[in-house]
């Protein structure tokens, strides 16, 4: 079926479909539903659809700026509209249950609708007034519109989604996780922020669950509802809607929301916030969150080879004649570039010279303004004796089911993910002597492109004699911007060796007592390649 012409901006237009009936839900004055007609109209600047009951006066105008629909079945669904026919003391949200008796008019009104309300939207919601709404999306106001778009442009496409999928790591323990939890999504409204491709609702579907509203603001969207629509027997049960968290409305609110937020060190792109405003939003009060808590685990690491293979990519800039230019004026800068980029790869847990901690996020409690500014203090005891090249982070997350708790870990030595791991070299090493204490701060300031500076300080207090009366020995900080990492992924990857659960401090097996111990590590470990 061809699409409806776009509407023009400022001329009267508009468009008929016939419904077999129109039910309000929002007054208990119509209780028998009638025929009826759907209008959308388009007068000086303002968007509407309005249904005209057949038999009587009775209508409900709906302005298309702040209406949603959602599909019940292939014949109908409900308009919800936070405010309609005119601007009421009390704002009440106000809804109808429509109903075809023509599929094909079902479908070609759905259609017609998204481009009505994208026209609405390109208008910049204008009110019957011609006022223009006050723009208040909590994504919009944080994220610059530049970020947003290249980033809902990214996930709009499949191959990325794919790339999600085919980590089997990943999705594999989601699976599970829901699949083994299946008490907690049956009969259960739930709300996948995020959707994607919609894996996520068809896992829960699949476990049982009532209904599934899978949320995405990408245009993946459309793609979900192609891939749900070709699976017939999970699709009368899920209904994607194509938006921002942050803005949509829903008519119910959920018992579990599923959502597979994470990023870099847990927290870049930012969508930690949307999965808390989501619970704020749409979550009942005792619902689940699946997942329920996350951890960044940090310990600082010696990789000598990492560490000169950063400080030669800047050697370029010590040339003095470069074609006859002298390019040394920019070698400071090149060399502060290549060390502000955290590195992204999978590395072997024996470069960790102390034993991990970590540092925990309950996504049930944290507060969306606590992301803004993550502060944690560090503290490692060197478990051997050699130059700390910086600080080497990855992540965690638990599904706390009802039937079984599970972890996904991200860790080194673990089955590697699309995420790797993650370290931030210092352009100062650091010796540090086994049993010697390592201070320092790990501090993350967001930022309005969906990630984060970075600022780390790694100290290590004094050694030997006098050492118990305190004093910092050496201090090293670095400035990184976690949007702009380095994937040194063309780097032969060691040490594949699969491992159930997280790496516990207890599971880093570090023997070696001197730095020669661990350079013949990494010696032997790049000869197996
Ligand atoms: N759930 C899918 C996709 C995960 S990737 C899966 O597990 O395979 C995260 C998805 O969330 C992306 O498709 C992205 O477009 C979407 N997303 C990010 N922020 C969002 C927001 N504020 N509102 C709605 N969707 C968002």
């Amino acid at each position: 079926m061809e699409a409806p012409p776009p509407p023009s901006t400022n001329k009267l237009q508009q468009q008929e479909f016939t419904l077999a009936s129109v039910t309000d839900l929002t007054s208990s004055s119509s209780p028998s539903p009638s025929s009826a007609v759907a209008t959308f109209s388009c007068v000086n600047e303002v968007t509407e659809l309005r249904f005209q009951e057949s038999e009587s006066a009775h209508g409900f105008t709906f302005d298309l700026s702040s209406t949603q629909l959602f599909k019940l079945g292939p014949l109908q669904f409900i308009c919800v509209s936070e405010n309609s026919d005119s601007v009421k003391q009390d704002s009440f949200s106000r809804g109808v249950v429509i109903k075809f008796s023509d599929e094909k008019e079902s479908k070609f009104f759905s259609d017609s609708f998204e481009e009505w309300t994208k026209d609405a939207a390109r208008k910049g919601s204008s009110l019957p007034n011609g006022t223009v709404s006050d723009g208040n999306s909590k994504f919009d106001n944080k994220i610059e519109a530049a970020s947003a778009k290249m980033y809902f442009h990214y996930y709009g496409q499949l191959l990325h989604q794919q790339n999600m999928l085919q980590d089997y790591v990943r999705t594999g323990t989601y699976h599970a996780a829901v699949m083994e939890n299946r008490s907690d999504f049956a009969g259960r409204v739930v709300v996948d922020v995020g959707a994607g491709s919609g894996i996520l609702s068809m896992f829960a579907a699949l476990a049982g669950a009532k209904h599934v509203y899978a949320v995405e603001a990408s245009e993946m969207a459309d793609y979900a509802r192609k891939l749900i629509a070709g699976n017939p027997l999970l699709a009368e049960r899920i209904t994607v809607i194509k938006g921002k968290i942050e803005d949509i409305e829903l008519p119910e609110k959920a018992d579990v929301l599923i959502s597979e937020p994470m990023g870099t060190l847990l927290v870049n792109e930012r969508m930690l916030e949307t999965y808390v405003i989501a619970r704020d939003r749409f979550l009942s009060p005792n619902g689940k969150m699946f997942p329920t808590v996350g951890r960044i685990h940090m310990a600082p690491f010696s990789d000598e080879f990492l560490f000169v293979e950063m400080a030669n990519k800047a050697l370029f800039w010590q040339q003095q004649n470069y074609y006859g230019v002298d390019l040394t004026p920019l070698y400071a800068s090149a060399h502060q570039g290549y060390f502000s980029q955290p590195v992204v790869d999978a590395f072997d847990p024996r470069l960790l010279v102390a034993p991990p901690m970590f540092h925990v996020i309950d996504f049930t409690q944290m507060k969306e303004e606590q992301f803004y500014e993550i502060d944690v203090p560090l503290k490692f005891t060197a478990s051997v004796c050699g130059r700390v090249h910086g600080l080497a982070c990855w992540f965690d997350v638990l599904f706390d089911g009802s039937t079984v708790q599970r972890w996904f870990t991200t860790a080194p030595g673990a089955p590697t993910t699309h995420w790797y791991q993650i370290r931030c070299v210092l352009t100062q090493p650091i010796h540090v002597m086994a049993g010697q204490e390592l201070t320092g701060r790990l501090h993350l300031v967001a930022h309005s492109a969906q990630s984060y500076t970075i600022n780390l300080t790694l100290s290590a207090k004094m050694w030997g004699p006098g050492a118990n009366q305190g004093g910092i020995l050496q201090t090293s900080s670095c400035k990184f911007d976690l949007k702009e990492p380095y994937y040194r992924m063309s780097q032969p990857q060691v040490y594949p060796v699969a491992q159930e659960t997280p790496a516990q401090p207890q599971d880093i097996q570090i023997q070696s007592d001197d730095l020669e111990e661990i350079e013949l590590l990494q010696q032997n470990a790049n000869a197996q390649l």
